[in-house]
């Protein structure tokens, strides 16, 4: 044993901080598939802390295509993208992608925090600004961050005060307008043509984040563009493949000079190696049924319908959520963590959101239905709620 001192000391501390706050969480671990109905640490549960909207994580025609490709090409791609890692069934997801969104090309990232903090770092500047909702998922921030550019933050879906600050810009300078789709909390939609509108007026580059629209929103799942029939008004999109699409990956949808830009300047795209064969086989298997089984976002759309007027009539407060994420707003972290934890032990998933993913004192349970969800399942997890939620005096 050495004497010397631990130079991560500090950590415990602010470990202990977070355990005095409710903040600490230990990671529950998945043990089988990720199903809505699963088991966690040796218990079985009703899944509500997944992304996995369509049950596309286990649907057989995605796990054949991805079983397929390890027999044909192997474990992985050997090299980033820029250098040898570009295989002929990446540029076939892209080439597919690019139709589904309408636009001209796609690039496929390892991930959506790649995508987004990838894209914005690469296209803007010091000298340029970041007009950006006070919501905007972390990868946004960071690949704000990144960039350099100075980031003025309007409040949540406020068009009046993101047009404010737009006037008091200089006109000659780059501006970069950008909100979630969906957002990932609360689960309501960013404002969309509004801003469109904004970014017309102000000579912006329009930007979303489609992560949780993917799939979910517009047809077959195109997104909030699609949705709000903004086509052609939005410069550049960001989907993640890891959410709806049941995999792993983000990509950008754009012009062909920002696709071909991003090949040049995007920092996970030159420096990271590209998806094995099997996630992308799946990705692409994911669009064929997107495109032929209409029913899971249908199952989606019902399952939410179903379980959102459940916890209203219980008396939950769930915000203003358009979405299949639906926020039982408690408030204090600690609160929402022990609900948490008693909804766990009554065989229910609500995993408990804190600072600093949500604002102090906006603590939360976050849901999220998926198309395989049974009415069953959802009328068990309302039942539970409703108990613990009595309980804990939450309603
Ligand atoms: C999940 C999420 C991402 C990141 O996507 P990954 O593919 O999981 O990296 C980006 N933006 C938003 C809004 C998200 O919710």
């Amino acid at each position: 044993m050495s004497s010397r001192p631990d130079p991560l000391g500090f950590l415990n501390a602010e470990l202990d901080s977070l355990k005095s706050q409710g903040l600490y969480r230990t990671l529950r671990v998945l043990e089988g598939e990720a199903l809505s109905h699963a088991v966690y640490d040796h218990t079985s549960v009703v899944n509500l802390s997944s992304n996995n909207y369509l049950g596309f994580t286990t649907h057989p025609r995605l796990r054949q295509a991805a079983l397929d490709a390890v027999r044909e090409f192997g474990v992985g791609s050997g090299a980033v993208r820029t250098i040898s890692g570009t295989m002929a069934m990446h540029v076939e997801l892209e080439r597919r992608l690019a139709t589904f969104k309408n636009v001209e090309a796609v690039v496929v990232f390892q991930s959506g925090f790649a995508a987004n903090a990838g894209t914005v770092s690469a296209i803007l500047n010091k000298d340029d600004v970041i007009i950006s909702d006070s919501l905007n998922h972390a990868s946004i921030i960071d690949g704000c961050r990144l960039s350099k550019a100075p980031i003025k933050v309007f409040p949540h879906k406020d068009v009046d005060a993101a047009r404010a600050i737009l006037q008091d810009l200089p006109a000659a300078q780059r501006k970069l307008l950008i909100t979630d789709g969906v957002f990932s909390m609360d689960g309501d939609l960013g404002p969309l043509p509004a801003l469109c509108d904004l970014a017309d007026e102000f000579g912006c580059i329009m930007m979303v984040d489609d992560a949780h629209a993917s799939g979910v929103f517009g047809r077959q799942g195109r997104g909030t563009v699609d949705h709000f029939g903004c086509h052609g008004r939005v410069d550049i999109q960001v989907g993640t493949l890891s959410k709806a699409i049941g995999s792993l990956g983000g990509y950008v949808a754009g012009t062909g000079a920002l696709i071909d830009f991003l090949h040049h300047r995007a920092r996970p795209f030159l420096f990271s190696t590209s998806h094995p064969p099997a996630v992308t086989a799946a990705c692409i298997a994911a669009l064929d049924v997107l495109e032929s089984e209409p029913r899971w976002m249908e199952q989606l759309w019902d399952n939410t319908r179903f379980f959102k007027a459940g916890l209203t009539a219980l008396g939950f407060n769930t915000g203003m959520s358009e979405s299949p994420i639906t926020p039982v707003i408690v408030g204090e972290a600690a609160l929402a963590a022990t609900m948490s934890d008693k909804l766990f032990a009554k065989g229910v998933f609500a995993q408990s959101i804190g600072f600093p993913t949500v604002a102090r004192g906006q603590a939360r349970l976050r849901t999220i239905v998926s198309a395989t969800h049974t009415r069953e399942d959802l009328q068990f997890a309302l039942d539970r709620m409703g108990e613990v939620g009595r309980e804990l005096g939450v309603i």
